[in-house]
């Protein structure tokens, strides 16, 4: 099987790695024929109104967009996780998303004093230990719709939940970045339980 991660800006070359330490043909994706031969594609972190306009400028928005709605499994972390929602808070102006993710994700949700900071989460789906969770400048998401499905939430000072990974579908998305801290579990959640099982549900 073969893993697209998109190459136009992020830390790409993370993704590969914990990717093919999963054991998958991982590799980084920035053209439109690299782009058609994948049957999944990982958004790294990075700063997601850049990737965008450079998804735009390089001819690729509408392919990955229309992609994503046929079925292709998508694993966005942090900048990816926005660039899968269909609603952002605190975007800029004219700021576009991929989409598909039924939610409303605020960027940079955590405010100014804790720009970037680690946790344990737990996740559903992943069994112990606790995720270790590195958060840059991450957005949370503020609401999800029916059919998406929480996986991990961090609780803020006054006590509200806010969900940090969420599936719907084919497509998963996390705030925090599970390709820097060389734990593949995520990973290896997004390969076994999303694209592995829809190449086996086709034959
Ligand atoms: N704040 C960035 C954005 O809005 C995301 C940061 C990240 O990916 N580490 O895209």
């Amino acid at each position: 099987m073969k893993i697209g991660v998109l190459a136009l800006q992020g830390d790409v070359r993370e993704h590969i790695q914990s990717l093919s330490d999963c054991g998958v043909d991982a590799r980084a994706v920035k053209t439109k024929s690299e782009i058609e031969e994948i049957s999944a594609l990982v958004i790294p972190g990075g700063e997601s109104t850049t990737i965008a306009k450079l998804a735009r400028s390089f001819d690729l928005f509408d392919l990955i967009q229309s992609r994503i709605k046929s079925g292709m499994p998508t694993y966005g972390s942090c900048a990816g996780m926005i660039l899968l929602s269909d609603n952002v808070k605190d975007a800029i102006e004219g700021q576009e998303t991929f989409g598909g993710i039924d939610m409303v994700v605020r960027r940079n949700a955590f405010g100014r004093q804790v720009d970037s900071f680690e946790t344990d989460l737990k996740f559903k789906g992943i069994t112990d230990p606790a995720i270790r969770a590195v958060f840059i400048r991450a957005p949370w998401v503020e609401s999800v719709g029916s059919s998406v499905e929480v996986l991990a939430e961090v609780i803020d000072e006054s006590g509200t939940k806010h969900p940090v990974a969420v599936r719907s579908g084919n497509l998963l998305a996390t705030s925090f970045h599970p390709e820097l801290t060389g734990d593949n579990r995520v990973h290896k959640f997004f390969v076994e339980n999303i694209c592995r099982q829809l190449a086996s549900s086709k034959g």
